[in-house]
């Protein structure tokens, strides 16, 4: 086996499909040690609140159960029987209509690949969540962005202008993130009208009690997806949800690779279930917390933080500052989500955590926006 360098580049290789090529990575989350490394901070006094994850962990008894459960040699069961039984009971939706996925990340990549191809496009109104648009890329599909209204309601009359004979998904988020609203009823029939595959996104539904799940039974063209990661706490152990019509998901069943979702993270999903009031209670927590943020952030000057249905405010900051008070953010140990550029320049995501936290981020946003240069010449 002595190739030589040589050789081995001289081999022509195959050249990668252009729109792979092309790919943007998607930007995730940091992990801890990173950012407190960044900051120069020790990792337990750093403050991360940039994931939408759940302050309080999974349920204690994931713990225990995994820790004691006997079967982890045996492959999970690929037609997911015992999985797609017990969410039946959560969703209220007929077995046979539900496919679980390695997060609804794992979802929206399926549903993309049966209907977007090279040259195809999805239609989303932004600003929302950046997987959508990563996973048409996949695809060699393209993400056709309408900007929602100034109160980032979604452009209805937009929405169908930009319909093409390319386009076959629409998203919607519901509460959509990072803007925390929710989708009219009204809005989602219109959409659901034109015929297309409508994805209601209702990622952070436990945090609003608002589903679309009953449109289901009218519309053959709608996904709804859910995920344990934000209120069961499994964001880690990746578990995601989809409902859909019963020939859409055995399509997605057919082609999902057949042991995507672990089987930690199935015996997790119906320990969670079955702690469903305890788990509930949190989210109420954290519903709590989140308004009392609410009323400390419009208590500082030079902060406009929106109404949000879901674990996480968007906060509007002084004008041009966005950048410069995310940074004062992250030297002090506070990880915030921050676009950077764009429509969102002067937005700052908190997600909702500990009390304790919601002081601390309050604190040095008073302390940022306080600075020279926060506010312009009165
Ligand atoms: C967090 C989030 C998801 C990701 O869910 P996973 O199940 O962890 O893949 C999906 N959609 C939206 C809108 C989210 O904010």
């Amino acid at each position: 086996m002595t190739q030589s360098k040589e050789t081995k580049t001289m081999l022509a290789m195959p050249k990668m499909l252009p729109h792979i090529q092309a790919l943007e990575t998607y930007e995730g989350v940091d992990p801890m040690e990173v950012m407190a490394e960044r900051a120069g901070i020790p990792p337990e006094k750093i403050i991360r609140l940039n994931g939408n994850e759940n302050p309080y962990g999974p349920s204690p008894k994931v713990g225990e159960v995994l820790g004691s459960y006997p079967n982890f040699n045996y492959y999970p069961d690929p037609g997911q029987r015992n999985l797609r039984r017990v969410l039946s009971g959560y969703l209220n939706v007929e077995p046979e209509k539900i496919v679980a996925g390695n997060g609804s990340d794992e979802l929206i990549d399926l549903l993309l690949r049966m209907y977007v191809g090279v040259g195809d496009n999805v239609i989303i109104p932004t600003p929302t969540f950046g997987m959508y648009s990563f996973s048409a890329g996949i695809c060699g599909g393209e993400a056709i962005p309408v900007e929602r209204d100034e109160n980032f309601e979604i452009d209805l009359e937009a929405m169908k202008a930009a319909i093409t004979a390319k386009t076959k998904v629409i998203f919607l988020t519901s509460p959509n993130n990072p803007t925390g609203n929710l989708v009219p009823e009204a809005q989602t029939r219109a959409l659901l009208d034109t015929g297309l595959i409508v994805v209601m996104d209702e990622a952070y539904f436990e945090f609003c009690g608002e589903t679309a799940i009953p449109l289901l039974s009218e519309y053959r063209n709608l996904v709804v997806l859910r995920t344990f990661s934000k209120w069961a706490g499994l964001a880690g152990l990746r578990i995601g949800v989809g409902a859909m019509d019963p020939e859409l998901s055995a399509t997605m069943m057919a082609m999902k690779p057949p042991y995507s979702v672990n089987l930690a993270a199935e015996v997790a999903l119906i320990t969670s279930l079955e702690d469903t009031p305890r788990l509930l209670e949190r989210v109420k927590q954290i519903v709590v917390e989140r308004d009392r943020m609410m009323g400390k952030l419009q208590r500082v000057p030079g902060l406009t933080p929106l109404p949000s249905r879901a674990n996480f405010i968007l906060c509007q900051v002084p004008e041009g500052r966005g950048q410069v008070i995310f940074d004062g953010l992250c030297s002090r140990g506070i990880f915030l989500r921050y676009w950077g550029g764009g429509r969102l320049k002067d937005y700052i995501r908190i997600s909702i955590g500990l009390p304790h936290e919601t002081d601390a981020v309050v604190a040095a946003f008073a302390e940022l926006c306080a600075e020279k240069g926060g506010e312009k010449d009165a």
